[in-house]
């Protein structure tokens, strides 16, 4: 168990001390549950009586629910609480695909239900009543009440705004997204990249104990990097942090959707792996077909493949000789490519750092789902609604 016991800001209102303690409580329970009303107490640094007045408030909202009852020091046996899973729903969306998906997802993570809508080359504002379908078709017939809807988009995105400043594959710029989200639906509306939602996807449902730097690196369509620094994301000062996917190592090369040439994108997202394939083997049209024919050892594709995994490797190399983060992450629809892949760009990644760094660094599949980006982008409207998730 951990100490959850914070300094309030100076000067704060009695509301705002309530929601302080209230958010200290929910955290604890979140983290740790289930717990008694004395763990509280002890973990959190509130007096016995503030507990049980929180609690009694966060039960009337839905928020926790009791659970049972623990083990008895001597006394009566506590009452053991925790957060209510389905208190709260969420909408989690993601825009990074081919398709747009999303679902409803409760408050520990768990999908309910789930829909998939093919983008099928749309963009502009296409692309957007097509996000407005899928929020459409998974709110249809469900009352239950909804916390507000995060959504994970590929390209640089002003979370604080809302706004989609450039993606590329959808053709948007400086679109306001979450705005025109949040008028249509009225609830709250988080957006934030693909990649940063994936990493705040892994942090607060898949790591335990919860590290505190951690890189998310997510190869699909595109490549991108999440980072966590200090158990916070880190989105960099205009938000670009982790589009490393648009560095060109050497000039020239072929020209990428951003415009420019030679792109790590070009060589190493599964795109381009799909595409670079199919001249050895014209029968491959996707993830699927990419996968078989690595995984059958077909020559000219094990090449290939595996070429473009220490071309990875040696950029991630890069980035923990920058940063020194021992935990790196792979996720998206890469990881269909499996251990081979993994191994090769592990290998190239931690010969390309010194080797002092390289060996307390892990290199690992992450919790490879299709749903990361999902689930990432609902993790980020908790942190802003209810102040969980988030490292301390
Ligand atoms: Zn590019």
């Amino acid at each position: 168990m951990s100490d959850y016991s914070t300094v309030l800001p100076e000067k704060a209102t009695h509301r705002q001390t309530r929601t302080f303690n209230q958010q200290l409580v929910l955290r604890a329970l979140y983290d740790d549950s289930p717990l008694s009303r004395a763990d509280l107490a002890r973990l959190t640094g509130l007096t016995r009586t503030s507990v049980s007045d929180l609690v009694g408030s966060l039960i009337d909202d839905g928020l926790i629910e009791e659970v049972g009852r623990g083990r008895s020091s001597g006394g009566k046996s506590p009452i053991l609480l925790r957060v209510a899973p389905e208190g709260r729903l969420l909408i989690g969306l993601d825009l990074a695909d081919s398709q747009f998906s999303g679902a409803v997802v409760n408050l520990r993570g768990d999908i309910l239900r789930s829909m998939q809508l093919p983008l099928e080359g749309l963009d502009g504002d296409a692309a957007v009543e097509l996000v407005f379908r899928l929020v459409d078709a998974l709110r249809a017939g469900d009352r239950s009440p909804l916390l507000g809807i995060g959504i994970g988009a590929p390209g640089v995105i002003d979370t604080r705004s809302g706004t989609v400043r450039w993606s590329v594959n959808l053709e948007w710029a400086d679109l306001p997204l979450g705005p025109l989200v949040e008028s249509r639906y009225g609830v709250p509306v988080v957006v934030a990249n693909d990649s940063h939602a994936a990493a705040l996807a892994e942090l607060t449902f898949y790591r335990r104990p919860r590290p505190n730097n951690l890189i998310v690196i997510k190869v699909g369509r595109g490549v991108g990097a999440g980072v966590i620094l200090n158990g916070q994301l880190f989105q960099g000062d205009g938000y670009g942090a982790g589009e490393f996917g648009h560095v060109s190592p050497a000039h020239g090369g072929a020209p990428c959707r951003c415009g420019r040439e030679g792109c790590l994108e070009t060589r190493a997202s599964m795109r381009a792996l799909i595409d670079a394939a199919r001249t050895v083997e014209p029968t491959i049209t996707d993830e699927i077909g990419l996968a078989a024919a690595f995984h059958a050892g077909v020559t000219g594709v094990r090449q290939i493949v595996l070429d473009a995994a220490r071309e990875l490797g040696s950029a991630v190399g890069w980035l923990i000789g920058v940063l020194n983060v021992r935990h790196v992450l792979l996720v998206g629809p890469v990881a269909a490519l499996g251990e081979d892949w993994l191994a090769e760009v592990r290998r190239s990644a931690l010969s390309s750092v010194l080797g002092l760094l390289a060996q307390d660094t892990q290199i690992e599949f992450g919790h490879v789902h299709d749903d990361v980006v999902v689930l990432g982008a609902s993790a980020l409207l908790m942190e802003q609604q209810l102040g969980l998730g988030l490292a301390r």
